[in-house]
């Protein structure tokens, strides 16, 4: 991470969706991230999504998560915090869905967690529980099937018991992709066996 923050200062910021000059996130970018679409997968009722995983949201997705631009954390949250209130009105707890350890030591924290914190910044009913945790031995799920990637969470994504939601608070899980729903079905199944409502799973973007 130091790296590339000494980088930032040699090379001017470009929009991590279009490549602009002088912003980490222009505008017209920033559009593309609108109102939260339904999202259709077995298994899972009312789960939304900001954009479709392509173009300028997937490329700032893909650079927040992977390549190291931690600035994009606060666009993204804002985008998340302007849309939640059409999905939940009042007090709710945000959840953050949980990365591997491995993958979180290497992005330098949880990612979500991190984008989580930006959106209760400009919603103050809002408050993070960081309430689930994914289990070391979870294998990457890229290039599993939908029901291998199911069988892979399942039982791996935990309650954190040091951190548990307030009773009676409807919690809305926040996450980037959504692709087969497995990691959103397996984080409501969690939150549920620990009797928190889950009102809703709001994503940056959601595959086609
Ligand atoms: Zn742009």
């Amino acid at each position: 991470m130091r790296s590339s923050r000494l980088l930032d200062l040699i090379v001017p910021q470009r929009c991590a969706g279009c490549a602009a000059p002088g912003v980490a996130w222009c505008t017209w970018c920033a559009r593309t991230l609108r109102a939260p679409v339904p999202v259709s997968r077995p298994g899972l009722s009312s789960a939304y999504a900001l954009a479709e995983y392509r173009g300028a949201a997937r490329r700032a997705v893909l650079a927040y998560k992977e390549r190291g631009r931690r600035e994009l954390a606060a666009p993204l949250g804002r985008a998340l915090a302007a849309a939640l209130p059409s999905i939940r009105a009042g007090p709710v707890v945000l959840v953050p869905a949980p990365s591997r350890p491995a993958a979180a030591r290497s992005r330098g924290g949880q990612h979500m967690a991190t984008v989580a914190r930006r959106c209760a910044d400009s919603l103050p009913e809002a408050t993070v529980v960081p309430a689930l945790r994914l289990d070391g031995r979870a294998a990457d799920s890229v290039g599993l099937d939908a029901n291998a990637r199911a069988a892979n969470l399942l039982g791996r994504l935990r309650p954190n018991p040091r951190h548990r939601p307030p009773r009676g608070v409807p919690a809305v899980i926040l996450d980037d992709v959504i692709t087969t729903g497995a990691t959103a079905a397996a984080c409501t199944a969690a939150l549920r066996s620990i009797g928190v409502q889950v009102a809703a799973v709001l994503a940056l973007t959601a595959t086609t």
